[in-house]
């Protein structure tokens, strides 16, 4: 069973691109007979309070392109009690890490694809130093993983290895993204994930944990960024960016299924329709215009 989610943070209304990722996962996951989950990832609340309502908007917005989502909206912030329990069973994997982004910074690794590796710094304290940096710092907590790579498969970019440094699990009473993402892949039995290709670099670590935790990694498919006429990263200069600025449902369908190579398809049924056998159907970097 094809089982895949939508997973927006409700931080801002969604753009063009954002309902584009949406679609595509959709007609996935509905052209295979599967599921398509909606997971809310509202974990940062300071950010959430910040962009009031977006939640509902971003959740009306699919609705409205006819993007039918399957059992209840699952949110984050009502999972905390899922995420210490799984993190409670990682104890003598996890370490106390005091070190700050700039510290980070300056130990000087190179940047791995858009991962920047923990040089370990942390991992190599004294007891004694771990007790003095406790009362200037809280600390955040680092998976140790011992130097591993992990593959992961992308329906464009073919077998991808990535490095697996030790990534931040939770800071303070915050958990982390690549933490959460992961319990509740699991958690939710997600075997595919159709999300912006900007996160591929984060998908091995996130397929490691993964195994990690006993699941089995889904297989992704990063859905490359939207550009607009000029072939550069769809911006403002392009136009409205949201489904109400852009003319809603009847005018921003066709433009998202054309940019999906599907043609002009008005709704989900021709979008559906309009689909060829296998996976393939997008270009990793594609206009909408
Ligand atoms: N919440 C993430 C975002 O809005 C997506 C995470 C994911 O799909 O893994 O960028």
């Amino acid at each position: 069973m094809h089982v895949d989610r939508y997973a927006p943070s409700p931080t801002a209304d969604l753009h063009l691109g954002n309902l584009r990722t949406a679609l595509a996962g959709w007609l996935l996951a509905r052209h295979a007979g599967g599921r398509w989950l909606m997971r809310v990832e509202d974990l940062d609340a300071a950010r959430v309070r910040a962009a009031d309502g977006a939640e509902s908007r971003q959740l009306a917005d699919l609705a409205a392109l006819g993007l039918t989502w399957d059992g209840d909206v699952v949110r984050q912030s009502e999972r905390t009690g899922l995420y210490r329990d799984v993190l409670a069973g990682l104890r003598d994997r996890v370490y106390e890490c005091f070190c700050t982004r700039r510290e980070i910074a300056a130990a000087g690794s190179a940047p791995h694809d858009d991962v920047r590796p923990y040089p370990g710094t942390c991992l190599r304290l004294t007891e004694r130093e771990r007790s003095r940096l406790r009362d200037e710092r809280v600390p955040a907590l680092r998976i140790r993983a011992d130097g591993a790579e992990q593959d992961v498969v992308d329906v464009h970019a073919g077998r991808v290895r990535g490095i697996v440094d030790d990534f931040v699990l939770a800071r303070g009473d915050q958990f982390a993204y690549n933490f959460a993402v992961v319990v509740d892949d699991i958690a939710m039995g997600i075997t595919h994930i159709t999300r912006a290709g900007d996160l591929l670099g984060s998908a091995p670590r996130q397929a490691w944990l993964t195994r990690l935790l006993g699941g089995t990694p889904a297989t992704y498919a990063h859905v490359g960024v939207v550009v607009g006429a000029d072939g550069k990263r769809l911006a403002k200069r392009d136009g409205p960016l949201t489904l109400a600025g852009a003319g809603g449902p009847a005018r921003v369908f066709p433009r998202l299924a054309s940019s999906l190579g599907l043609g002009p398809c008005r709704d989900t049924d021709e979008a559906l329709a309009a689909m060829p056998p296998g996976q393939g159907f997008w270009t990793s970097r594609i206009s909408i215009t």
